[in-house]
């Protein structure tokens, strides 16, 4: 058995993939593959009803928000999200907080005017930074609620004089979250909700419409909103093992319940980075991310070695991302904590060696 502590795509749980991989060969008994039937069928909008429901209902989204399932990544949302937002001649704001949160902002200066309220590229983005004014006269205030890369997270919703626009990509559905305080929020499915190939989006209806852009249809959310989804074929597969693993969440109790574990889950790892005196943590403290670990090693020609060790006893994804170095450990909602232990007692097992 790996124990995967990939950044994602990632683990999802083991029950999902049977399921997921039964349904490939006979779908729901009807004789007919997953992949081969018609997205319009009555046995799909069964699928993705129940997706949407489940996601409504996790996530306790209120009225007056459509729920969407569409394709590109979290990348095109970097773009969809100011080509139906930001007026033409208007202003967005954006926070700087990680590579992604950077590339979100670069990707929407070919919309408008965009002010960067506040950064930490300069420290290599170990924290969130947390002065800065929203300005009133913008059209709504992105930010990244987890930065996959640098290890950071900010859990509560920044109080703001206009719309919130929230990529939620490496922590939707890990924790609670009050959708009620956002006029966006997108998330790449590939962490918690499923595979890649689907993208969640969930918005404010108030809020489309306002540009003064002609948006290409394939970009207008309104028309995906329209369509239930269905303006063009969904990603069909990936939908389907999202339900899947929603209904996984659903029935080991939610939100609530999954949030209690990464809690322990993330305070079991940090505890031990802390403690042992070979490794340490890269992120700022108060900022540390539940989902994605970043640590070193004080002395960085262990490193090799360690994560040579690692390997060897089937834990796999724990290389830092270039930009950190050292280790990252990207403990989703599937991840047990018995992988977290597995974890901990190599750290101590070589700790015991390299004394
Ligand atoms: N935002 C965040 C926070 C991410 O972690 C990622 C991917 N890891 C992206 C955006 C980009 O997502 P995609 O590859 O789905 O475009």
């Amino acid at each position: 058995m790996k124990h995967n502590f990939g950044a994602g795509p990632c683990i999802l749980p083991s029950e999902v993939f049977q399921e997921a991989s039964q349904a490939i060969i006979d779908f729901n008994n009807s004789g007919l593959s997953i992949l081969e039937i018609s997205h319009r069928s009555k046995a799909f909008e069964a699928v993705i009803e129940e997706t949407e429901a489940l996601v409504k209902d996790l996530l306790s989204v209120p009225d007056g928000y459509s729920v969407l399932f569409l394709q590109g990544g979290a990348s095109q949302q970097f773009a969809m999200v100011p080509m139906n937002l930001l007026p033409q001649n208007g202003k967005a704001a954006y926070l700087d907080s990680g590579t992604w949160a950077s590339k979100a902002y670069k990707e929407a200066q070919k919309f408008g005017a965009i002010e960067v309220v506040a950064s930490s590229k300069d420290a290599n983005y170990t924290y969130v930074p947390k002065e800065y004014t929203i300005p009133a006269d913008a059209a709504y205030f992105h930010y990244t609620s987890n930065n996959t890369i640098y290890g950071t997270e900010l859990f509560e919703a920044p109080q703001s004089p206009i719309p919130l626009v929230c990529d939620m990509s490496s922590d939707i559905l890990s924790r609670k979250i009050n959708v009620a305080d956002y006029g966006l929020i997108y998330a790449g499915a590939q962490k918690n909700m499923g595979p890649a190939g689907v993208t969640l989006v969930i918005v404010k209806n108030d809020i489309l419409g306002k540009t003064g852009r002609d948006i290409p249809s394939i970009f207008d959310y309104r028309k995906h909103a329209e369509a239930g989804s269905m303006y063009n074929t969904p990603p069909v597969y990936a939908i389907y093992v999202s339900l899947l693993n929603l209904r996984w969440l659903k029935a080991k109790g939610g939100i609530e319940e999954i949030e209690r574990e990464n809690i322990i889950k993330a305070r079991t790892l940090y505890d031990e980075i802390d403690r042992n005196p070979l490794f340490k943590g890269t992120a700022k403290l108060e900022d540390r991310s539940r989902m994605n670990v970043t640590f070193v090693m004080e002395n960085a020609e262990l490193e090799k070695s360690f994560l040579a060790l690692t390997e060897e006893r089937g834990l796999v994804g724990l290389k830092g991302h270039r930009s950190v170095g050292g280790f990252r450990a990207s403990i989703y909602n599937a991840l047990t904590i018995t992988s977290i232990n597995t974890l901990v007692d190599l750290m101590q097992e070589f700790a015991e060696k390299n004394a």
